[in-house]
């Protein structure tokens, strides 16, 4: 997983933390203290990339 600020240069990312979990808590974290929206993005796979594979 890997969030980032929109309104800042602010990120995390599993390559920083060690869970999903810590990651998402981060960017509450940083959601909270600055009112900046904080994207996230489930990083694809770095060998498959399917597009078919869409389930929301
Ligand atoms: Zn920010």
């Amino acid at each position: 997983m890997y969030t980032y600020c929109l309104e800042c240069g602010w990120q995390a990312s599993t390559a920083t933390f060690e869970t999903d979990t810590a990651v998402s808590k981060s960017a509450i974290e940083h959601f909270v203290e600055t009112g900046h929206t904080v994207e996230s993005v489930r990083l694809p796979p770095p060998a498959v990339v399917l597009e078919s594979s869409s389930n929301n």
